[in-house]
């Protein structure tokens, strides 16, 4: 009986793609928690952008000029993956109603798209990364390992977020947040730029009746094979 050599642990990047509210992020963090990979929030980076874009002077197009002409800092803080822009701390600055009215918009801009790119190539270079978005499989890691794509009933989506929102004293009504959601969704799935869409061999999940345990314990069993092929398999060699 001959042996493999014990293959070693492969590094790889996870894609996880979906609709506003279905729930990626929580499943994106507790995965990469697991696994001691990088988590990366992508729609954070947008919201960043948006923020400084609504705080800036002039016509749209001059603001969205003068944002990324200036070369904002965008990172996150170790751990708790908070917003930092230029170093500041803007977590709750990027959470809020008017950042969430106007993210999509100002995200369909391809010189905003084009400088998130930058900052997001740098982030992947050396795998070992689960990143959360719009177009995470399609155009920042379309050589992703695994690609995933989530979704959830507008009810539970609504809820989720409703949650979500008071847990940060804000407080918004179902409707509100319904209407945000909805709207999100068309403009990021009709834009003519990175448009969200489903990509060929990701997997669909619908996470509407799957708790976070669950979510977490399906996707690491599609995680495991790829992340550690079979160790020692014996192998029937021919004479
Ligand atoms: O993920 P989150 O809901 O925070 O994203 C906010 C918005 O940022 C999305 O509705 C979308 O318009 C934009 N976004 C994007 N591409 C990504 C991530 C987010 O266009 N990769």
């Amino acid at each position: 009986m001959v042996y493999q050599e014990k293959p070693q642990p492969k590094m790889i990047n996870i894609a996880i793609d979906g609709f506003s509210g279905c729930g990626k992020s929580t499943l994106a963090r507790d995965l990469a928690k697991n696994l001691g990979f990088r988590f990366v929030d992508s729609g954070a980076l947008y919201r960043a952008m948006t923020y400084l874009v609504i705080r800036s002077e002039g016509s749209l197009f001059e603001r969205i000029e003068r944002v990324v002409h200036s070369k904002p800092n965008l990172t996150f803080t170790i751990g708790s993956n908070r917003m930092l822009i230029n170093g500041k701390d803007c977590e709750s600055d990027i959470r809020g109603a008017e950042v969430a009215n106007n993210v999509s918009e100002i995200a369909k801009d391809s010189k905003i798209r084009d400088y998130l790119k930058g900052i997001q190539a740098d982030m992947i270079r050396n795998k070992g990364v689960v990143m959360e978005g719009r177009d995470i499989a399609s155009v920042i890691m379309p050589k992703a390992e695994l690609k995933l794509f989530i979704t959830a009933s507008v009810t539970a989506r609504v809820d989720r977020r409703y949650r979500q929102l008071l847990e940060g004293n804000e407080k918004l009504s179902k409707e509100e947040i319904q209407l945000n959601l909805m709207t999100r969704d068309e403009q990021d799935i009709n834009r003519k730029t990175a448009p969200l869409c489903l990509v060929d061999k990701a997997i669909v999940i619908d996470t509407t009746y799957l708790s976070r345990s669950e979510q977490l314990k399906f996707v690491l069993a599609l995680v495991n094979p790829i992340l550690k092929p079979q160790e020692l398999l014996p192998l029937i060699v021919k004479s």
